[in-house]
């Protein structure tokens, strides 16, 4: 899975390759140096000879110093290398999360979406640099190690024979106890960030039914989990080094046994003797950095996966190949036996759904929660698309315009009031972005709005808060609606906008918009009959279908579920 993003390493070939230079300098500047002691010691100090020793020890710093540079280098290319990848991943990954369709973001959770374009591509970064830096480094020191420990004395060469399978006996060993811990730890992680978001999200219900204590155990709980799995991955990680040590040191125990008696009948001299540890410790040493990876290769993996599963989802809902132009009609809907279902739902969520709209004339739905009016009209605005049946708009099936095509003809007023981070003017010229300042403004007056942007401190240059918790819900209503006036759409879409507005606002909004409204086609989602008495056509849903439609009057006499809801809210003489 971490081969599947190699190809994003492209861009990023030269600092790679740099890098790869520049390790192979440093391993040979380090293979280099043992060497060059051992020609001290055999040539300079056993012989007393100080102007060989100063030559050659001049000539060590600065192999030395060269392969310090190398190795700074090398940090540096492969750090600005990853972060690179790093950064150009994050974007692939937003901007095809920013053509999913709603299936897909139903499918995948936005709380795993965040993690996946923050966490896993860090995960994957830190990985990379690893991997730069040891990939070419260890093989390199390995074989390197190993010819010249061979030329120094081949003999000697037996204690490694023996010690390195130790060696790598012990790293299989730990390596297959860790890797499924650290597995798990990722699982883990996402548990307790589950339970973080749902903590701070919901804290106000939290607060409110006294499940502090019963949110703390829960949280309490995930926490002591991930840190026991961290632990033992730490304790197994940790024996790792100890067991190396004794293994390296041994080893160096049986080179000089071995060596003391190569060197006492004369067959070795002391300098090779200490070169031969020296390399023995660089060989053990690149089978340790060998084991490092494959840790952490297994780790990136994971997350691996997770990106590469949002890569690869593809969004079921695409743009026409050869877009039909809408025709010269405005602001007609239509449709034509809509079937919709949620994917993995039972039920249908709406069914047998026809009607039509034009401009000029409101239509409005109302039924009971859950009986799919958010789930009609978001079939408009192609947020998903129908199971069978059409959704025509300007007598165009919605799947044969470009989504801009379609979106620039509807103002969306949704649900949930959304606001983004910025001022209040900022937040209306959403909907247009060429809005002038008399435009925005008339926008907030149609919407009820103007009264309280004035009595902001800043009036339309307030600052709306993140999430726009600085407003009430009733304000953040009336801006969102302004949000879509400004824009002059064909076709207004309000679902449920009024529902956080007092009747007297609900009431002056409704008139004004009249005003404003007259060409367009308007459908008004409501709870409340008041909002919708006037209607030039009502829609009354029950179980995803149609109970009845028509006039408020007509609806009082033919529709016993309109009926139902009327009598639940209005007085005997309000009705009559
Ligand atoms: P309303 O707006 O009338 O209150 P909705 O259209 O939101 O109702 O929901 C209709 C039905 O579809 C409900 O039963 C709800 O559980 C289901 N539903 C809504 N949104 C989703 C979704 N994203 N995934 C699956 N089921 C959904
Ligand atoms: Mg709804």
């Amino acid at each position: 899975m971490l081969l599947k993003l190699i190809k994003y390493l492209k861009p990023f070939q030269i600092p790679i390759y740099l890098v790869l230079v520049l390790v192979l300098l440093q391993s040979l500047s380090e293979l280099y140096l043992p060497t060059l002691m051992a020609d001290i010691v055999d040539k300079g100090v056993v012989t007393g000879d100080t102007h060989y020793i100063w030559k050659i020890g001049g000539f060590m710093l600065i192999v030395a110093a060269g392969g310090m540079i190398c190795s700074i280098a090398a940090s540096f290319y492969s750090a600005k290398a990853a972060s690179g990848f790093g950064k150009l991943l994050r974007t692939k990954v937003f901007t095809h999360v920013g053509d999913f369709s709603l299936h897909e973001f139903d499918k995948l959770g936005t709380a795993s979406l965040i993690t996946r374009t923050t966490n896993d591509i860090t995960q994957v970064q830190q990985v990379l640099v690893m991997i730069l830096r040891m990939m070419a480094m260890a093989p390199m020191m390995c074989i390197g190690g190993i010819i010249m420990a061979y030329s120094k004395d081949a003999k000697l060469t037996l204690v490694l024979a023996v010690s390195i399978p130790v060696l790598v006996l012990t790293i299989v060993i730990i390596a297959k106890q860790g890797i499924p811990l650290f597995k798990a730890m990722q699982v883990k992680l996402d548990r307790l960030n589950r339970v973080l978001r749902e903590n701070l999200t919901g804290i106000r219900v939290i607060r409110s039914f006294n499940r502090v204590e019963h949110e703390k155990k829960r949280f309490d709980e995930a926490n002591w989990d991930l840190t026991q799995t961290a632990i033992k991955v730490n304790k197994i990680m940790a024996a790792m080094m100890p067991i190396m040590m004794i293994v390296l040191n041994l080893s160096t125990v049986a080179i000089v046994w071995f060596g003391g008696l190569r060197i006492s009948h004369g067959e070795m001299e002391v300098g090779d003797m200490m070169a031969f540890i020296q390399y023995a410790m660089q060989i053990m040493f690149s089978f340790i950095m060998l084991s490092m990876m494959f840790v952490m290769i297994p780790r990136a993996s994971v997350s691996a996966v997770r990106i590469n599963e949002v890569l690869d989802t593809v969004a079921d809902i695409k743009d026409p190949k050869s877009s039909l132009s809408a025709k010269s009609e405005r602001g007609y809907v239509e449709f034509k036996d809509v079937t919709f279902s949620y994917p993995g739902a039972e039920m249908p969520a709406i069914s047998n759904i026809s009607f039509s709209m034009k401009p000029g004339e409101v239509t409005a739905i109302i039924g009971g929660t859950g009986s799919g009016k958010s789930t009609l009209i978001n079939l408009i605005p192609r947020f998903y698309d129908v199971d069978s049946g059409k959704v025509l708009v300007d007598g165009v099936d919605v799947r044969e315009l470009t989504q801009e095509q379609l979106r620039k003809k509807i103002g969306f007023v949704p649900q949930q009031a959304v606001l983004f981070t910025g001022t209040i003017a900022e937040n209306i010229r959403y909907g247009k972005e060429t809005a002038t300042v008399e435009e925005i403004e008339h926008a907030a007056k149609i919407a009820q709005a103007e009264e309280f942007i004035a009595n902001m401190p800043d009036g339309y240059d307030a600052v709306i808060a993140q999430g726009g918790t600085n407003v009430s819900g009733g304000q953040k209503q009336r801006l969102s609606i302004a949000r879509a006036l400004v824009r002059k759409p064909e076709i207004y879409i309000f679902d449920d906008s009024f529902s956080a507005l007092d009747f007297k606002t609900d009431a002056k909004l409704r008139a004004a918009l009249k005003g404003e409204t007259v060409d367009s086609t308007v459908l008004i989602v409501a709870q409340r009959v008041s909002t919708i008495i006037d209607a030039d056509q009502i829609i009354v849903l029950d179980n995803g279908e149609i109970a009845g439609i028509g006039k408020h009057k007509e609806l009082m006499d033919s529709s016993a579920v309109y009926r139902e809801i009327v009598m639940s809210q209005l007085s005997e003489e309000e009705i009559a």
